[in-house]
């Protein structure tokens, strides 16, 4: 059984690292590597944080149904496909999605079971200080990053859990225990509790 994780974050709070670090740590989850209109930045590679693809293929694809959801941010077109669902249904894994808040409102339309966090960083200070850590926007996109933020901030209603990325290490251990206590639900478990039923030779019809 699969579980859809979405986790949503205005950029720089850390939602990447703390994907990537429990990527690293839980073999049974998979990234959705989305597709996007938009260039590859830094070190990222074709196929690995993204397709790249062009705006008009991107818009073929819409056209053809392709996507799960898909949304413009910061100017350029992003969007799930399908297929990535179907490919962790089939290896038997949970997926994670790193989408924005359209994007994240439109997959729990689709998909009401799906669970939803929303990463902040601590405040709008440190938030500051990690944009500029990062190094990789120039200052007019820092201000645009910063004013877009408090308007994404906003919809943390929307989402499950909400996880406060302080300290690194804390908050992948606390990402963790999400995974982790999603996959103790009864519905994930159904299977391993009727057999240990059977050994008590109590049976009990799945569904009450
Ligand atoms: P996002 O994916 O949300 O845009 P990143 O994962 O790129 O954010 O993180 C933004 C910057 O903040 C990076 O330089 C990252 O190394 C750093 N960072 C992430 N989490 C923490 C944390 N808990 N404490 C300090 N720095 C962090
Ligand atoms: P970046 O360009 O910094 O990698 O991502 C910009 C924003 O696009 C982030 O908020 C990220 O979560 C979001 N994003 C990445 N992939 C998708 C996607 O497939 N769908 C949607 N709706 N948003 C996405």
């Amino acid at each position: 059984m699969t579980t859809v994780f979405i986790v949503s974050a205005p950029s720089g709070s850390g939602k990447s690292t703390l994907v990537s670090r429990l990527l690293a740590r839980d073999p049974k989850i998979m990234f959705s590597v989305s597709y996007t209109t938009r260039a590859p930045r830094g070190a990222e590679v074709q196929g690995g944080n993204y397709h790249y693809i062009s705006r008009e293929l991107f818009e073929e694809m819409v056209a053809g149904g392709e996507f799960l959801e898909w949304a413009e941010v910061f100017g350029n077109c992003y969007g799930t496909h399908r297929s990535v669902l179907e490919r962790a249904r089939a290896e038997g894994k949970d997926l994670i999605l790193d989408i924005d808040v359209q994007g994240a409102r439109q997959l729990m339309e689709r998909l009401p079971e799906a669970v939803s966090v929303f990463v902040l960083a601590p405040s709008r200070a440190v938030l500051e200080q990690r944009l500029r850590a990062r190094s990789e926007d120039s200052e007019p996109v820092i201000r645009r990053r910063l004013q877009e933020a408090a308007e994404e901030i906003r919809n943390y209603r929307m989402y499950d859990y909400v996880l406060v990325n302080d300290h690194l290490d804390r908050a992948v251990e606390l990402l963790a225990a999400i995974v982790s206590a999603e996959r103790l639900r009864r519905n994930r478990v159904e299977a391993q509790v009727q057999s240990i039923l059977a050994t008590f030779e109590v049976s009990v019809p799945a569904k009450d």
